[in-house]
């Protein structure tokens, strides 16, 4: 039985369109500012991409793209500027950075209240403890993308491939709050398609094209295709193979139209758990 198909396109269209209808009736004033230094292609893609995404949903969106060359000491200023800036809500600084400029730095800079994209280390905390106001864009979208199918996570066998800080680990936290069993696996995991078969909910967030096979899938699992990744054809890919994979699944994203559009209306709503977090301050 072929698998049914997420459609991250649709599911992310809703949440977006019902953004849009709370800003238009609570008549909010949101802004969004971007932050993008030098000119990496895809980094450019990204922000074009929420740049429209702020459009739909009636939010302002400031974008600040600065030369490559830019020091540390140029971009903090700037940040601090935001932090200071009222009509700024959200501070996205779109990663990664040039090699000159540590990440980890920059991205403490950004107030918590306007951390958006929740990679500070008070949000991490906040995820951590459960008590959090901003979840991470990519796993709060794979979530949303999970609920979509209507599957309970509670008591589910989860295996997540990837542990990076911005994907794999705050997805295995939030599969946890779920209440899923949750396996993280990564480059020193022995038997990784063994533990794959045990997954009735696999993410993959590898960036390796063709990593997951069919054999790696349990008949009707639900497969969550993190990855972004072009293969030998220069073609947009996942992580899985689909078709090998949609063969043996229940539910599978695809690349592109799966997770990508999700990141981005969740990056959408936390610019507005922003506004309200700091209107109530
Ligand atoms: P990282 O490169 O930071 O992490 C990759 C992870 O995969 C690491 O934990 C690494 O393990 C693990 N890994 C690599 N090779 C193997 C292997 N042979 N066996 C098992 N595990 C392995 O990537 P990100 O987490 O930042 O991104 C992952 C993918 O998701 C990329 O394709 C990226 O483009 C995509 N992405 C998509 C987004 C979206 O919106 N759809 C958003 C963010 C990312 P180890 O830690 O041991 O090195």
């Amino acid at each position: 039985m072929a698998a049914q198909i997420i459609d991250g396109k649709a599911v992310s269209a809703k949440v977006k369109e019902e953004i849009r209808q709370e800003i238009e009736r609570d008549k909010l004033e949101i802004g969004l500012a971007v932050v993008i230094v030098g000119d990496d292609p895809a980094s450019r893609v990204y922000v074009n991409n929420k740049k429209k995404a702020c459009e739909v949903c009636g939010i302002k969106s400031y974008e600040y793209a600065l030369p490559a060359e830019t020091t540390e000491a140029q971009l903090m200023e700037l940040i601090d500027t935001l932090n200071d800036d009222d009509k700024v809500n959200g501070i996205l600084v779109q990663l990664p950075l040039p090699k000159h400029l540590n990440e980890e730095a920059v991205i403490a800079r950004i107030s918590p209240l306007k951390d958006v994209d929740a990679f500070s280390a008070s949000n991490v905390g906040k995820i951590m403890i459960g008590n959090y106001a901003f979840l991470p864009c990519t796993p709060a979208g794979c979530i949303e993308l999970i609920h979509s199918t209507g599957i309970d996570v509670s008591g589910k066998e989860c295996v997540v491939i990837g542990r990076s800080n911005i994907v794999g680990k705050p997805m295995a936290m939030l599969l946890l709050h779920e209440n899923g069993t949750v396996t993280v696996c990564h480059s020193r995991t022995k038997n990784l398609a063994e533990v794959c078969r045990r997954a009735d909910i696999l993410v993959a967030a590898v960036g390796r094209p063709g990593f997951v096979t069919g054999d790696m899938v349990k008949p009707g699992a639900v497969v969550i295709d993190v990855g972004i990744n072009r293969n030998a054809d220069g073609k947009l890919c996942g992580d899985c193979v689909f078709d090998e994979c949609a063969k043996k699944a229940s539910w599978i994203t695809p690349v592109p139209g799966g997770v990508g559009p999700m990141t981005i209306a969740m990056l959408m709503k936390n610019t507005v758990m922003a506004k309200r977090i700091q209107t109530a301050k």
